[in-house]
């Protein structure tokens, strides 16, 4: 059942005005609506102070820009329903491991850094020409079909405890992505991404917490490509032995 309000309590921090950051609770009226946590946030924003910062685009969980961990959990704002969080308390805070700007708003630039690192596109170097139609079979297009869906949020990496202890770790979604070209029969770059998660700070980092795959709002698996390009290194490095 929609209660009538429910309190809002933000983590604040200006680092131009604050010394320390703190939590500033605002009363949201429901009205026996149901609101996501992201109206709530624009109902605080819009009617009750004009100072709160946050970041948001679709409203329809495909941009990833409203990602933050809403009660004990990295999760899309946009479509955490408040009636499904249970709770007469909703927390907020900004996503982790990365520099705060402004109350939720976080510096992603290091995410963004990993993400052009792995070469998010396809290389056909000489697997394919580079002009027509690279087409692919259905078993070919079912290999990626779970690996398309990323939307770049950086819940899983907020999430992850090894993110959180060192900073050139490339993290779940630089690895997601990276399989998802690896498993991409048109791409002519395996090794080179091979050898890049095969790196110090590569996939052998990784401690199978799982935290990744239980955040992920698209329910995608880095978990799962970690194992597979772990799999896929072995495989190249016996290749190369035979
Ligand atoms: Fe977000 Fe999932 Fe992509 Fe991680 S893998 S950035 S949680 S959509």
């Amino acid at each position: 059942m929609v209660k009538d309000s429910v309190c809002f309590n933000i983590f604040r921090f200006n680092p131009d005005d604050d010394k320390e950051p703190h939590f500033q609770k605002y009363e949201v009226p429901l009205n026996k609506i149901d609101l996501t946590v992201l109206e709530g946030l624009y109902y605080i924003q819009q009617r009750l102070d004009d100072s709160l910062a946050f970041r948001s685009s679709c409203r329809a969980a495909v941009c990833g820009s409203c990602a933050m961990h809403i009660n004990g959990k990295h999760r899309l704002a946009c479509n955490t329903l408040i009636s499904k969080l249970e709770s007469a308390t909703i927390t907020i805070q900004p996503l982790a491991h990365m520099p705060i700007i402004k109350d939720l708003l976080v510096d992603m630039k290091s995410f963004w850094e990993n993400y052009e690192y792995i070469k998010p596109y396809l290389i056909t170097g000489k697997t394919l020409p580079t002009t027509g139609e690279h087409a692919q079979d259905q078993d070919e297009r079912a290999r990626i079909d779970n690996l398309i869906d990323c939307i770049l949020c950086a819940c899983c990496h907020s999430s992850c405890p090894v993110t959180a202890t060192n900073e050139k770790y490339f993290g779940p979604m630089a690895f997601l992505n990276i399989d998802r070209f690896v498993s991409d029969t048109r791409d002519g770059a395996k090794e080179e991404r091979l050898a890049i998660v095969n790196d110090e700070h590569g996939v052998w980092r990784c401690h199978s917490v799982f935290n990744c795959q239980e955040v992920c709002p698209k329910d995608l698996n880095p978990s799962g490509s970690i194992a597979h390009l772990k799999m896929e290194i072995v495989k190249n490095v016996l290749r190369q032995k035979a």
